[in-house]
């Protein structure tokens, strides 16, 4: 990596660190124990390395098989990468994203928590896993409906798939700040203390409304 490109990237991430440390202060909380998930979808080793360079060891992937070919060579150059999915999860792949990721931020249906929880026990791993919530009700959206996920959080914790917390992605071109409210009120209700809300555009909104783990791509990357 040229020496330009770790700095680039090592002065993308110190911004955003610095926004982050603000909008928690704004609320009580410490930058530091916000978990910031750099998105590298779409972008190749070349474009990933330089951030890891700069010492950012939490990626992000939206597709099972696009992670599959770029992580493993990422990971054996550095230890304590960790790895998280944020994109929908077809059952069918459950036991590929097992094996590859440490957290995964997609589970919204039943069909998915029982691949989930065979392809667990098969691999003798158990992966934390968001619930994600289809906070706008928005028929084309993954997540669960709201009215289910009450239903889905006790099935997950039944089949011992362990629940890190709520997850969302709201409607676009609209305000968020009501929705990450509502995915706040539903995790206090639910006794989930881990919230995965906040992208580039609104990643400072999302820390002051609870996020603990934010999913930033664009900022960090540069528009996709
Ligand atoms: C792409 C993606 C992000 C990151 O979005 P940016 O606007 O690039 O920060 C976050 N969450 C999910 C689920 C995504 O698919």
């Amino acid at each position: 990596m040229t020496t330009d490109s770790i700095e680039a990237a090592a002065a993308r991430l110190s911004d955003i660190r610095d926004n982050i440390d603000r909008a928690a202060s704004l609320t009580g909380r410490r930058g530091a124990d916000i978990n910031l998930i750099a998105i590298s979808k779409t972008h190749e080793a070349p474009a990933i390395q330089p951030l890891i360079d700069a010492g950012q060891r939490v990626f992000g992937e939206n597709r099972v098989q696009e992670a599959q070919g770029k992580w493993p060579a990422l990971r054996d150059a550095t230890p304590g990468i960790v790895l998280h999915l944020v994109g929908q999860l077809q059952s069918n792949k459950a036991d590929d994203a097992v094996a590859l990721f440490d957290v995964i931020h997609s589970l919204d249906r039943p069909s998915l928590l029982t691949a989930l929880a065979k392809a667990m026990d098969k691999a003798d791993r158990r992966i934390p896993c968001f619930i994600q919530v289809n906070i706008g009700a928005e028929a084309q959206k993954g997540g669960c409906p709201i009215a289910d996920t009450p239903a889905l959080i006790a099935a997950a914790r039944a089949a011992d798939v362990p629940v890190a917390g709520l997850m969302c992605v709201p409607p676009a071109d609209v305000e968020p700040a009501p929705y990450f409210a509502l995915l706040a009120k539903i995790a206090r209700e639910e006794g989930l203390d881990r919230l995965s809300m906040g992208m580039s555009g609104d990643y400072e909104t999302a820390i002051m409304l609870g996020a603990t783990d934010i999913r930033v791509g664009a900022a960090l990357f540069g528009a996709r």
